[in-house]
C-alpha cells in the first residue's frame, strides 16, 4: 500500500457525495480522468451557461464517452438571457460578476442541497492561487492535484494519455466558459471574430449605451471598435511580439504554452476561479 493508495482511500471512506464540477477546460478534464479508476463514485456536473463554445459541449462528449459516465448539465431552464433580463439588461464584469452566482454556485448549491458534499477541484499544485470554496458548511473542497502533487506537465500527459488532448479551442483561447467571457484578453476576441464570426456578432448584439451609460464586455472599447482592421492588425502585431519573446525565453516550451503565456501578459484580470478550470 502506498501513500497514493492511502490518500485515495480516505477519499472514499468519506461518507456523503462526492463531486467533480466541470468547466470544460483542461484542468477540470484532466481532473476528471485522473478521478475515474480511483473513485468510481464520483458525480460528474457541469453548470451550462447556454453560452459555452461549440468545441466545449463536443469536448463534454468525448470526456463523457471516455468516463463511461453522463455528465450531469444544470440549468436547463434557465441560461445567461434569463439572467440577463433578471438585471435589467447589465452586463456582468469582473467588479458585478453575478453570472458566476446564478449560473455557477447557485445551481450548484441547489443541486447538491444540504448533502455532505466532497467536492474535488483541479487546482494544480503548481499554482499559487487556492480555488474557490464555498460558504456552505455541507460542501468540502479537495484537490487532488495538490495533494498528489500534480503540475501542468503531468496534466497535459493525463489528457494526452486519455486520447482527449486539449481541447480545441486552445489554438486561439485559453478559458473556457461563455463565448463572450469579459476576462478574455483582445486577442481571443480576435480569435472568436475568426474562428466563430456569428458568436462574435451576438456578443456584439448585447453591447448597448443608455442614458450616458456604457454596457461593453470590456471597459476600454466596445466589440466595434475592437474589430476594425487597424485594431485588430495592432492586437494581432502585439501578440506576435510577446509570443516572440516567450519563445527566446523558453525555446523548449510547447507552442500552445507559449501562445498562452503571450496572451497572459496581457495585464487584464486573471480569471474566474470557477468557470476557467
Ligand atoms: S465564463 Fe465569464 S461570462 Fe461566463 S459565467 Fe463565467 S465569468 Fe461569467
Amino acid at each position: 500500500m502506498t501513500a497514493n493508495d492511502d490518500i485515495i482511500r480516505s477519499w472514499a471512506e468519506r461518507p456523503g457525495r462526492h463531486i467533480v464540477n466541470l468547466s470544460g477546460g483542461k484542468d477540470s478534464t484532466a481532473l476528471a480522468i485522473f478521478m475515474r479508476d480511483k473513485l468510481p463514485q464520483v458525480e460528474y456536473l457541469f453548470c451550462d451557461t447556454h453560452k459555452e463554445l461549440p468545441e466545449t459541449y463536443e469536448y463534454l462528449d468525448r470526456l463523457s464517452a471516455y468516463l463511461q459516465r453522463p455528465i450531469i448539465k444544470l440549468n436547463a431552464q434557465r441560461g445567461f438571457d434569463h439572467w440577463l433580463d433578471m438585471y435589467g439588461g447589465m452586463l456582468p464584469s469582473a467588479r458585478v460578476r453575478w453570472c458566476t452566482r446564478k449560473l455557477k454556485i447557485e445551481p450548484f448549491e441547489t443541486y447538491v442541497g444540504s448533502d455532505t458534499i466532497w467536492s474535488y477541484v483541479g487546482i494544480r499544485a503548481d499554482e499559487a492561487r487556492s480555488g474557490y470554496v464555498s460558504t456552505k458548511t455541507n460542501i468540502h473542497p479537495i484537490f487532488p492535484f495538490k495533494e498528489f502533487g500534480l503540475g501542468i506537465s503531468d496534466i497535459e500527459r493525463l489528457l494526452e494519455s486519455s486520447g482527449l488532448g486539449l481541447p480545441s479551442y486552445y489554438e486561439w483561447r485559453q478559458r473556457s466558459g461563455c463565448t463572450f467571457c469579459f476576462f478574455q484578453r483582445s486577442g481571443e476576441w480576435v480569435g472568436l471574430k475568426e474562428r466563430h464570426p456569428e458568436l462574435f456578432e451576438q456578443a456584439k448584439a448585447y453591447e448597448t449605451e443608455r442614458g450616458g451609460e456604457k454596457f461593453f464586455w470590456r471597459q476600454r472599447e466596445s466589440l466595434a471598435e475592437l474589430e476594425q482592421p487597424e485594431r485588430i492588425a495592432q492586437i494581432k502585431a502585439q501578440h506576435t511580439i510577446r509570443l516572440e519573446l516567450e519563445r527566446k525565453r523558453r525555446p523548449d516550451q510547447p507552442l500552445i504554452d507559449l501562445v498562452g503565456a503571450a496572451l497572459d501578459a496581457e495585464d487584464d484580470d486573471l480569471g474566474c476561479d470557477i468557470c476557467h478550470l
